[in-house]
């Protein structure tokens, strides 16, 4: 199709969405228009609810890849169910959704959808910023999941000399392992929950990629009252920014990182992929806080 060239001096229009199960309360699509608007354009972002059942929400996909190119759709970002199953609908791969096996932002270049990964990119840049001098002899990071796999893809890069990756399934835990340890320069083992307590005795950080700390999964995944002084703790739920762990990591003394930056990371990097124009990082997180807010105040936990 051929859209319609923009008119000198009007704004630029960007149409981009969210695809995944259960989308609509994320608030990704606001963060996006905020930033959007910033940069004087016409920037649109819908989310895409689809349907549970996977084996349908596959071809439900294609259908609306398809769709979303030819109604002039920028890119889309895609999450939970459909992160690795949209991989052979694309053209091709950036490193960072290639390094994982899994894409939550899809670009429409010319004929050709290329899939990033900026849950990784924007872990990432997130640990850089907030934790860059921090010891990083042994790490244990808790959850294999899908953010937890981000999470273990951007560490295994970032010259960590042990990382343990534990989850309460062992097989997850051991499949993540494997599937970064040719990215890292030391160790990296899967391991099972129970092992947690004694591996955080000897860490220099852990991180949580579990539920644990949201609203509907209260508590913590793991107690920072065991881990040495000097220790650091990573947090990638951010609703609630502060968590319990974070919380009990502060009292203990620890440094901390909250998942914000990995939150606002990987919408301002998305942002840049869609647009081509360099995102207002500290304006986003300080927008994001504040939804994060709004969102507490309207229903508390
Ligand atoms: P997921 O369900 O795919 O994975 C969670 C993993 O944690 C599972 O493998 C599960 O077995 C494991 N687990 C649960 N309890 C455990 C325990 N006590 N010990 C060890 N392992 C345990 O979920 P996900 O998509 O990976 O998301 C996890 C959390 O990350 C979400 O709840 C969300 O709050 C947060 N998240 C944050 C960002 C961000 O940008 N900051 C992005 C995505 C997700």
């Amino acid at each position: 199709m051929t859209i319609a060239p923009r008119l000198p001096g009007s704004p630029r229009s960007v149409l981009v969405g969210l695809i995944g199960q259960g989308v609509a309360p994320s608030l990704t699509p606001p963060m996006h228009e905020l930033e959007g608007a910033r940069h004087g354009m016409t920037y649109v972002y819908r989310p895409i609810d689809i349907v549970p059942d996977e084996a349908t929400a596959i071809g439900e996909l294609g259908r609306l890849l398809a769709y979303a190119r030819r109604i002039g759709f920028t890119g889309l970002n895609v999450t939970h169910p459909v992160k690795q199953s949209i991989i052979p609908l694309l053209d091709e791969l950036a490193t960072s959704a290639r390094q994982v096996g899994a894409v939550n932002t899809v670009v429409f270049e010319g004929d050709r959808a290329i899939g990033h990964n900026t849950d990784v990119t924007g872990f990432g840049s997130a640990f850089d910023r907030t934790l860059g001098s921090v010891p990083r002899d042994h790490v244990v990071l808790v959850g294999a999941g899908g953010a937890g796999s981000a999470v273990a893809t951007a560490l295994a890069e970032r010259g960590i000399a042990d990382l343990v990756i534990a989850d309460v399934s062992i097989e997850r835990a051991d499949a993540l392992a494997e599937l970064v340890r040719p990215l890292s320069s030391g160790s990296v083992r899967g391991a099972s929950a129970t092992e947690v307590p004694a591996l955080l005795a000897g860490a220099s950080g852990a991180v949580n990629a579990t539920p644990f700390g949201m609203a509907a999964h209260p508590g913590m995944a793991f107690d920072p009252a065991l881990m040495p002084d000097g220790a650091w703790v990573s947090d990638i739920v951010y609703r609630p920014t502060d968590t319990a762990l974070l919380m009990a990591a502060r009292d203990r003394g620890l440094r901390t990182m909250s998942g914000l930056g990995m939150a606002m990371g990987q919408a301002a990097d998305a942002f840049e992929i869609f647009t081509g124009e360099p995102a207002d990082r500290a304006a986003m997180t300080q927008d994001l806080k504040n939804l994060v807010a709004r969102e507490a105040a309207v229903s508390p936990a």
